[in-house]
């Protein structure tokens, strides 16, 4: 199985000061909102005991152009840690999934996968947050819920799953499910919203396997 974390896109990475901790509130809640149900974490018997998830939230205008909609995102490998603080989180300023390139500024290194958070993103700019979980319980039951499936044969993190999540948005109703679920990436799942609350509420709702929307 692919190793979970590993960054596959160009980084040009500028160490910076962290954002300030009031810009986190909603985010870093719900972050142990989903620790607590184990969509966040690590684990010694899962993925060879890498960390998982990644969550962001824009922080810019709503009109910002494609490919510098900056958000806020979660560092790499920070699943294990209990409880973050702004230290932890990354800013990214650019990113052009063609060009397989993400520049990005703050205390530590971005999510390896920072490239599909910026592809939503610049999907439809009403959308404010993305969360990245791994969930054995949706993802074999996404079909069954009616969630999207990105296709087995793409892997996270790559220029390939940008193009994929850009098919899900314009062939399925995943705009209107806020959630997908990544064929080719053991128990990935992807929510999204207008807010965190909304893209969280998502991802619960999926895990009592009672989503109707
Ligand atoms: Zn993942």
């Amino acid at each position: 199985m692919e190793k979970e974390g590993v960054i596959k896109f160009n980084l040009r990475f500028t160490a910076g000061p962290p954002v300030a901790m009031d810009t986190l509130t909603e985010l870093n809640t719900w972050r142990q909102i989903l620790r607590e149900h184990a969509l966040i974490g690590q684990d010694p018997a899962r993925y060879e005991g890498y960390g998982f998830g990644n969550i962001s939230q824009r922080t810019g205008d709503p009109d910002q152009p494609h490919g510098k909609r900056k958000f806020v995102i979660s560092g790499t490998q920070t699943g294990h840690l209990e409880i973050l603080d702004n230290r932890h989180y990354a800013c990214v300023i650019a990113y052009n999934a063609e060009a397989n390139q993400v520049v990005a500024e703050g205390p530590v290194k971005p999510s390896s996968e920072s490239m599909t958070h910026g592809v939503i993103y610049d999907i439809d700019n009403a959308l404010r947050a993305v969360l990245h979980v791994h969930s054995p319980d949706i993802w074999n039951s996404a079909t069954s819920q009616g969630i999207p499936v990105t296709s087995a044969a793409v892997e996270y993190g790559t220029p390939e799953m940008s193009r994929e999540v850009e098919h899900l948005f314009s062939h399925t109703n995943v705009r209107r499910k806020g959630i997908f679920s990544m064929g080719g990436h053991a128990d990935g799942i992807v929510a999204f919203g207008e807010t965190v609350e909304e893209a969280g509420n998502t991802l619960l709702t999926a895990l009592a396997g009672k989503q109707q929307r």
